[in-house]
């Protein structure tokens, strides 16, 4: 069965897209830890990040460095975290969350309340920054 992200790729499930090319997509996390939290995802469903060839984890960070730069230009932050957990969705993705602290990253502590209003602009100054 394809994965959640697959079906959002398809479009299928929708998402606040920030960007995608042809085997890369960048979407808004829906529960984010801070405002502009972005999963990057390869289209190719794998479940495990290090099962990735070496060149396609390298063109995966590489697209994740694009969009973390273009947050780094909107969001108001320190910098852009970058985190890969993986535990809830068995398809690979990487975290870029804005940070002014290391708490900022803590998965343990609950998630940012941002209306979907907030999420389309969000999403939008991301996209207009790259
Ligand atoms: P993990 O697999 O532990 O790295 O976490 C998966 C992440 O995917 C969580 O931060 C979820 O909030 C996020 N997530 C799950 N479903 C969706 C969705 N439909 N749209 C956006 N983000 C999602």
């Amino acid at each position: 069965m394809a994965s959640i992200f697959t079906k959002i790729i398809k479009g299928e499930i929708p998402s606040y897209k920030i960007a995608e090319d042809d085997k890369h997509y960048a979407f808004l996390d829906i529960n984010p830890l801070q405002p502009g939290h972005t999963l990057v995802v390869p289209k190719r469903e794998l479940n495990y990040i290090f099962d990735l060839g070496d060149e396609e984890l390298a063109d995966l960070t590489v697209f994740a460095k694009k969009i973390a730069l273009a947050m780094k230009k909107v969001l108001p932050c320190k910098r852009i975290g970058m985190s890969v957990v993986g535990l809830e969705v068995p398809h690979v993705h990487i975290h870029l969350i804005p940070i002014h602290q290391v708490s900022d990253m803590n998965f343990g502590s609950g998630t940012a309340q941002v209306s979907k209003d907030e999420m389309k602009e969000i999403a939008d100054q991301i996209k207009g920054a790259l």
